[in-house]
């Protein structure tokens, strides 16, 4: 943007205000403000909104209008908006016009190939578990992958590998050595923060961290790198998506009602945002008996295969609890590597198979 006059200064503080529904950062911060202009009483405001969603959209464009128009000597407000929605399909003019978007900051990471990143609408679903055991599976298919534990709130993916309080080395112009464990290579919050700490993450430090991890680790050369997001949606999640194109998302879930609709905030967070949905899988879906071996369901109805069908995604499977497993993996001794022979471990190779078909930057790699 070009020097502010007074006025422009003026509207752009009152800007830093509106915050983006559903996160803790304003629209200025996230890159969203594009152009500021005041002349004779009219206020001219051109915003990119990272979104599909009108609702989202229009409810930004309101609180801009409302709170300029509020300021004295401002008698009328032009917003001009353009929306992920708005530049679809792509055309050689709308790829033009993405680089003054919020993606504009968009790199791919050097010598990685495909990014997945795997969410839950809330925590407690075994998300990280997922994450893990997919990355473990994948690189036992062949492929070399990377994890990055991006779970600013509980970074676990150290204990579950046994790799806590592995310290990564730091080598030449800063960049970080990421952990080699089980065949794939590993980067954690977790690494750079002391257990039982608190944690409070604010936006913008969150957002340097995840610039870090993606430019700074020497992840290269690597096919797949899963992402393990922090449960909900915030800023990490649109911290990552503005700085890398994330190829594909999955979304955790558990057979339970309440889960089920948090499956549904997930894939939406996913879709907001502009990253495809490869699918759900529901975590926890059946208990495999430590005694006989057999089947035992906990909860009545396949939900999330009816949740993936209501929000047009695809329905990944179901991963069983298996006691003896979730006891290794508390330990350190993640399934796929530690009890292949569970019925655990080969659902996780069995996601690991869909997951090739179904993520399209997978199916490039072959
Ligand atoms: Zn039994």
């Amino acid at each position: 943007m070009p020097p502010l006059t007074k006025m422009e200064e003026k509207i752009k503080e009152i800007l830093k205000t509106v915050k983006y529904p559903g996160y803790t950062r304003d629209i200025l911060s996230f890159g969203m403000v594009k152009k500021i202009e005041f002349r004779d009483g009219k206020a001219i405001i051109n915003l990119y909104i990272n979104t599909r969603n009108k609702e989202t959209a229009d409810s930004v464009v309101k609180e801009v209008r409302e709170k300029v128009l509020s300021l004295d000597g401002v008698d009328e407000v032009e917003v001009n908006v353009e929306t992920l929605a708005s530049k679809e399909p792509p055309s050689p003019k709308t790829q033009a016009q993405a680089k003054s978007s919020p993606f504009a900051d968009q790199k791919k990471i050097e010598g990685v190939k495909c990014v997945i990143a795997v969410a839950s609408g809330k925590g407690g679903v075994g998300k990280t578990t997922v994450a893990v055991n997919l990355a473990l599976a994948l690189a036992k298919k062949g492929y070399k992958v990377g994890i990055m534990d991006a779970d600013a709130y509980g970074p676990n993916v150290p204990t579950m590998l046994g790799i806590e309080g592995a310290v990564p080395q730091v080598i030449e112009n800063n960049k970080i050595m990421p952990v080699d464990v089980g065949g794939i290579k590993v980067i954690s919050i977790g690494f750079f923060v002391e257990k039982d700490q608190p944690i409070i993450w604010r936006g913008p430090l969150v957002s340097k961290l995840i610039e870090q991890f993606l430019r700074d680790v020497v992840w290269a050369p690597l096919d797949i790198l899963i992402v393990d997001l922090p449960p909900g949606t915030g800023d990490i999640q649109l911290s990552l998506v503005q700085k890398v194109p994330v190829d594909g998302g999955i979304v955790v879930t558990t057979p339970q009602e309440l889960a089920l609709q948090d499956a549904r905030k997930g894939t939406k967070m996913f879709i907001e945002v502009g990253v495809p949905v490869i699918g759900i899988i529901e975590n926890m879906s059946y208990l495999i008996c430590p005694h006989c071996g057999k089947r035992i369901d906990l909860f009545p109805h396949a939900g999330a295969k009816e949740a993936a069908k209501a929000m047009n995604t695809k329905y990944l499977g179901e991963i069983p609890f298996e006691p003896k497993a979730a006891e290794g993996s508390d330990a350190g001794r993640p399934v796929v590597l530690y009890y292949p022979e569970s019925e655990q471990a080969k659902a996780f190779m069995n996601l690991a198979e869909t997951i090739i078909k179904e993520a399209k930057c997978i199916e490039t790699l072959q």
